[in-house]
């Protein structure tokens, strides 16, 4: 149980509800902000203004997804107020005080790192990530029907990467009777794609393997789909991005060339926000306790 932790819970989506509801069932003491569009009535919380004073005793704060943007802007759809996380918040913020997030931008990290506050991001989590990989798969083939005239199913589909995202979408396309093809870097990766039935190439051979491929999916954060691989994608072929921002995708040469492509990003909270909301808690509740538990064992 959460029992005498002090959470505040600042902005977010719909995903934060499903963890508001998980921390007052833990008995935590939650405050949230960001939420005065909501009429949802959230028993045993208390909704309140974003000041330094309300971190005060917090033993966590929680922000959305994404942290905060660039300059400490912290989403948060279910209010018309901007929130922004700055120097004065984290200072009031005890030492013994965490931040956790899914995943954080360096203002975010400088931040913390200047206050000394420990900051947690919930996506590093293998465990996190690959419950999240699930909605994320969902809404990458939901992407793709959207998107594209022909069945999943028949359909040639390229996955680069196949880390805990691109392992389950890949899994996801076979079961839809996709021919899959899986771009990797490593021998032992390329071992395990032979193993699971997909056919596997080096990403050295990208360019090449454009060649035929109906979906291509990429999964890699760094610039892999280059205009060299795009001029040999058929023209009716499409890009899926789920590569965090900025992607691996020239999306000035897939126009150029009218080749659709699209970053995809955030789609366990689109498709599936109960579900990644539950993920999220179940992370973040985990951190805590065990964070907690460190702090009692420390003389
Ligand atoms: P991951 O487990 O680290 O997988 C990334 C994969 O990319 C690994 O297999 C890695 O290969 C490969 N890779 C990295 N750099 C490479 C390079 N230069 N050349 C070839 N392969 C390379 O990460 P993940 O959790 O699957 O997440 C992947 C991306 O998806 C991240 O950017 C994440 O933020 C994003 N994401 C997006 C959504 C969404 O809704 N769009 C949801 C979840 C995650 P090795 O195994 O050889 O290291």
């Amino acid at each position: 149980m959460l029992t005498g932790v002090e959470v505040v819970l600042a902005g977010g989506d719909a995903r934060q509800l499903e963890v508001i509801q998980k921390l007052t069932e833990m008995d935590a003491s939650v405050s949230i902000v960001g939420f005065d569009r909501l009429d949802t009535p959230f028993p045993g919380v208390s909704k309140a203004e974003w000041t330094p004073e309300l971190l005060r005793a917090a033993d966590a704060l929680l922000l959305p997804a994404v942290g905060t943007d660039d300059d400490g802007t912290i989403a948060a759809v279910f209010t018309d107020r901007e929130l922004k996380l700055s120097d004065p918040f984290l200072e009031a913020m005890p030492k013994w005080g965490k931040v956790y997030t899914g995943m954080a931008k360096p203002y975010l990290r400088r931040l913390c790192e200047k206050h000394q506050i420990g900051l947690v991001e919930l996506f590093e989590r293998d465990d996190v990530a690959i419950y999240n990989s699930i909605p994320t798969a969902e809404g990458a083939v939901m992407m793709a029907i959207q998107n594209t005239d022909i069945t999943i199913h028949g359909s040639t589909c390229i996955v680069l990467g196949l880390g805990r995202t691109g392992m389950t979408l890949a899994r996801t396309l076979q079961g839809l009777g996709a021919k899959v093809k899986a771009g990797v870097r490593r021998e032992e990766t390329f071992a395990r794609a032979f193993e699971m039935g997909y056919e596997p190439f080096y990403i050295a051979d990208l360019a090449r393997q454009a060649e035929g491929c109906d979906l291509l999916f990429n999964t890699i954060p760094n610039m892999i789909i280059t205009a060299q691989v795009i001029s040999r994608l058929p023209l009716n072929a499409v890009i899926i991005d789920l590569a965090s921002k900025p992607g691996g995708t020239d999306f000035r040469f897939a126009e150029k060339r009218g080749i659709k492509a699209m970053l995809a990003p955030g789609l366990p909270g689109i498709v599936a926000p109960k579900t990644a909301g539950r993920i999220i808690a179940n992370g973040l509740i985990q951190m805590i306790l065990e964070d907690s538990r460190q702090r009692g064992e420390q003389p």
